[in-house]
């Protein structure tokens, strides 16, 4: 069974009062960060304002800032007190590196085919959110020191140079959160979020870009410690979404709410992979 949450109270509600933000599942990033700003506030939402919050809050939400504020789920939803976001909004910083070819955003193609003549890039992000230029540059001379070790880049390195098609990107953000368990169960440590975007258009391509996305992560899994959420997929050899510990409440409260198996999204999560075709 499949249910279309996109009109079930799709409108963002602030209560004055409380200083509570009500929405609906399919609320996008874009419509909360709107009712916000008229508002006076601000929503982490993720990176592209058409994803809804629905999702994006279940996998803890790796929001704008989230370096410095934590996953959205966690410091925004659970802790959802205005002292303490006004706290929070005194500064943040991000820092993205990003690996594409530049056709990618050239609108006059079409093709998923990478072009000989194209050259990979690497772009850096840095995105500071202060009250001064001071405290900008204070905030971005942590960054200047800071260096990848060696054996982390050698297993990353196919995830974000082995682009399979023109449209695909890389991308590693330096994220140094450690999520409470006590809060959620998506928590993992994120030292940095490292991730292989692959896109193509057709879909006789399907098998070979899975291929070639199980293969990157076979790759990278030396120095994973597991997989954000939201980016499962049963076929891959990396599947470690919660800590073990975390894992075990998890599958004792789904068995109790759930002994038919009613929702089997849960399958795959934090098992080995045995059989790739499955
Ligand atoms: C282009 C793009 C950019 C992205 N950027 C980011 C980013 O910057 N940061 C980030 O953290 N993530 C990012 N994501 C991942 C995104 O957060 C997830 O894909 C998220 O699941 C999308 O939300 P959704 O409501 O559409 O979820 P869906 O795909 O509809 O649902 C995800 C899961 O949650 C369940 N679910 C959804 N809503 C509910 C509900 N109300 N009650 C119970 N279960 C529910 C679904 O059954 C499913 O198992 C991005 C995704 C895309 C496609």
């Amino acid at each position: 069974m499949l249910i279309d949450v996109r009109h079930v109270n799709r409108e963002v509600v602030y209560d004055l009062e409380t200083e509570v933000v009500s929405f609906g599942p399919a609320v996008t990033g874009a419509e909360i960060s709107e009712k916000m700003l008229s508002v006076g506030r601000f929503f982490p939402h993720g990176h592209t304002p058409s994803v809804a919050v629905g999702g994006f809050l279940l996998a803890g939400g790796q929001g704008w800032f989230f370096r410095s504020w934590g996953l959205t789920a966690e410091m925004w939803v659970l802790k959802m007190e205005v002292t303490q976001l006004k706290l929070h909004l005194k500064r943040g910083t991000d820092i993205t590196f990003g690996t594409f070819y530049p056709e990618k955003y050239d609108p006059k193609r079409i093709s998923d085919e990478i072009q000989d003549s194209s050259t990979l890039v690497m772009a850096a992000s840095v995105v500071a959110y202060t009250n001064s230029l001071e405290q900008v540059a204070w905030l971005m001379a942590a960054f200047s020191d800071s260096r990848l070790p060696e054996h982390l880049i050698s297993a990353v390195k196919p995830m974000l140079c082995n682009l399979p098609t023109r449209q695909s990107a890389g991308c590693l953000v330096a994220a140094h959160i450690c999520p409470s368990e006590i809060n959620m169960a998506g928590s993992l440590p994120q030292e940095y979020y490292i991730a292989a975007m692959c896109c193509w258009t057709d879909p006789d391509k399907d098998n070979v870009m899975h291929e070639k996305l199980r293969h990157v992560n076979e790759v990278a899994k030396s120095v994973a410690c597991g997989l954000y959420v939201a980016d499962f997929n049963t076929k891959w050899p990396v599947s470690k979404v919660m800590p073990d510990s975390a894992f075990t409440r998890f599958t004792e409260i789904r068995q109790k709410w759930d002994p038919e198996e009613s929702f089997q999204g849960y399958r795959g999560l934090n098992n080995e992979v045995q059989n790739t075709d499955q």
